[in-house]
């Protein structure tokens, strides 16, 4: 602003020369630039290399265990020494100039491959990867460590948005989780209201172009705003890897918490497109945007709410009738109930055993949602609470979750609801709360009919008693 304003004055005081453009803005140098390149020989690897600059860290680490086992470091005049990983770790020479090291990909096919550890490599010379797994970063992340990070051999489609120069210019703290990183394959971008979705399609299907598959991402990220009134993130990556040999349109998803969030989608790579609509995947994963993360980590509060939220979203968008939405809820409650055996809440919460906790989850996800309906008459409810904590900050805990949820009920509510699951059998007043509700379980499915609250069922599943008859 200050140098576009001394231009404006010297253009107004120099009537015979031309103004001279401005100065180019001078940035302080990064602390660590890092320059990745992916090579295909002799074997598919990632050859990274780490310039320090002043004041860089020392202290690097592997985020994930066991991807990189030593590490070369050179000093200022040029003097090499490899540095053995301890602990995730290393702490380097202070005259340390450059750090190298290589990430083989096959060879790292090892473990669970949900880690994406070793990359998911199609056909078509395209790779999934997760950046945790290979990405050295600094031990302690300051958010005021400058980085800057280019990318050489591959069209990459990494969590963040490339300057105008086309390097990547992040903070220490970005490096913690980098996400998922797609390498290769081709792009799209589904643009929402306020929000874009950059798209990796990392291999081809066979019933279903790109431009079909991005505009099916579009409107299930539309969805979300049944939740929240915008788009959780002014952009976020998803990366889609189709499965050969799969005609189902859901075989994995999950988002990673870099900054911002990333998501992979694993879809068979035969589906059609109505697979893919009817699918509940994609909608699954992208309602987890609309929650903060939980510190430590809260299974049964995260994965509930996505759980709870898939079902009636799928209801308002109108995309499934109320009763198909609460036969599928109450399904997936039971499956829950068959699969606690009589444990408690609290002993759930403790197993954190899918699919249980994810339906327990939902279950008190329901219960607490209709409370607060019940206590603001009906004027608010627990989508009120995720855009209250989105207020707070990109992390939560319980007791952070409990005071929004008191906050936005008006009452303290939270605590009592709480401590009445948690020591009795889980699932426990279902029934009770179904038939406040109006929703009776048949042989085929629900039916649904006026009762105590159906103005309050009417409202988490936005289908009015009329539209549904
Ligand atoms: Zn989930």
């Amino acid at each position: 602003m200050l140098a576009l304003a001394m231009v404006l004055a010297s253009c107004r005081a120099e009537t015979v020369r031309p103004p001279r453009p401005p100065p180019p803005a001078q940035e302080p140098s990064p602390a660590l630039r890092y320059t990745i390149t992916y090579v295909r020989e002799p074997e598919p690897s990632l050859e990274v290399e780490v310039v320090r600059g002043s004041d860089a860290p020392r202290e690097f680490l592997f985020t994930q265990e066991g991807g990189v086992r030593t590490v070369q470091a050179y000093s200022r005049t040029g003097e090499a020494r490899v540095l053995q990983v301890e602990d995730r770790g290393i702490s380097v020479p202070e005259d340390t100039r450059v750090l190298r090291y290589r990430y083989a990909l096959e060879t790292r096919r090892r473990g669970r491959w949900w880690n994406f550890s070793g990359g998911l490599k199609t056909g078509e010379d395209a790779l999934l990867l997760a950046g945790r797994s290979w990405l050295i970063r600094p031990r302690v992340a300051e958010p005021g460590v400058r980085v800057e990070l280019s990318v050489k051999g591959a069209d990459a489609l990494l969590p963040w948005q490339p300057g105008p120069d086309g390097q990547y210019h992040v903070s220490a703290e970005d490096l913690v989780d980098s996400g998922f990183q797609a390498f290769g394959g081709r792009r799209c971008q589904a643009q929402l209201q306020g929000a874009v979705l950059d798209i990796a399609i990392l291999g081809t299907m066979t019933h279903v172009e790109d431009a079909q598959l991005c505009d099916w991402l579009r409107q299930r990220a539309e969805e979300v705003r049944y939740v929240r009134s915008r788009f959780p993130f002014p952009r976020i990556s998803v990366s889609i890897y189709p499965v050969p040999g799969r005609e189902d349109a859901n075989v994995f998803g999950m988002v990673m918490w870099s900054s911002p969030p990333s998501v992979a989608l694993l879809v068979g790579q035969d589906a059609r497109l109505d697979a893919l609509h009817r699918d509940w995947t994609a909608l699954h994963e992208l309602l987890h945007l609309t929650h903060p993360t939980f510190v430590p980590r809260a299974a049964w509060i995260s994965e509930g709410l996505a759980t709870y939220f898939t079902e009636l979203v799928q209801a308002r968008s109108g995309r499934m009738s109320a009763e198909a939405v609460w036969a599928e809820m109450i399904r997936g409650f039971r499956r829950g109930r068959a699969q606690a055996a009589g444990q408690t809440l609290q002993e759930m919460i403790d197993d954190s055993a899918p699919p249980g906790i994810y339906w327990v989850g939902a279950f008190f996800s329901l219960r607490l949602d209709v409370a607060i309906r019940r206590a603001t008459h009906n004027a608010r409810g627990l989508q009120d609470v995720l855009e209250l904590l989105a207020t707070q900050g990109s992390t939560s805990t319980v007791d952070a979750y409990g005071a929004a949820v008191d906050a936005v009920a008006g009452k303290p509510i939270f605590r009592a609801l709480l401590e009445e699951d948690l020591h009795r059998p889980a699932f426990a007043g279902l029934e009770g709360l179904l038939e406040d509700l109006g929703v009776t379980p048949t042989p085929g499915g629900v039916t649904i009919q006026p009762a105590r609250d159906s103005v309050l069922r009417e409202a988490l599943d936005g289908q009015k008693a009329s539209r549904i008859q």
